[in-house]
């Protein structure tokens, strides 16, 4: 079982299942989001693992793409303390801020993408694999 909380702790999720291998998107729009140097996201491997626990109604959601093509993206934060929580894909959970998972999720940090556009402040350590962009799997 997976938990965690945003900084205030008024939200709480938990999930019953596995998370993908995590990913830092150092893309400007990922700075700005997670005000920090990169994005660090892992999806829900089990679509419907997802649960909150607590404070459901204070979460925000923001639609970063409403794109009917592809359905639409968005992220869910804390309306009390801001804290970026998950991204959402059609109204659904579609995985987590990795900052926001207590303890060890079970899974690391496997790529840097869009590391061409990183901020030149952004000293990146590790040894997951880097991409100018994104590799072709993606
Ligand atoms: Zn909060
Ligand atoms: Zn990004």
């Amino acid at each position: 079982m997976i938990t965690g909380e945003c900084f205030c702790g008024t939200v709480k999720y938990q999930i019953d299942g596995a998370l993908s291998e995590g990913r830092c998107c150092h893309c400007s729009r990922c700075r700005k989001l997670y005000g920090a140097a990169s994005s660090a996201y892992a999806e829900l491997l089990e679509p419907g693992s997802f649960s909150w626990v607590a404070g459901e109604d204070k979460v925000q959601r923001f639609i970063t793409n409403g794109d009917p093509e592809q359905g639409e993206w968005g992220l869910g934060f804390c309306k009390t303390c801001s804290s970026m929580l998950c991204g959402m894909h059609g109204g659904e959970v579609h995985g987590v801020a990795l900052g926001s998972v207590n303890g060890d999720p079970g899974v690391e940090i496997a790529m840097h993408i869009h590391v061409g556009s990183k901020a030149p402040w952004d000293h990146i350590g590790g040894p997951a694999p880097r991409y100018d962009t994104v590799p072709d799997e993606l």
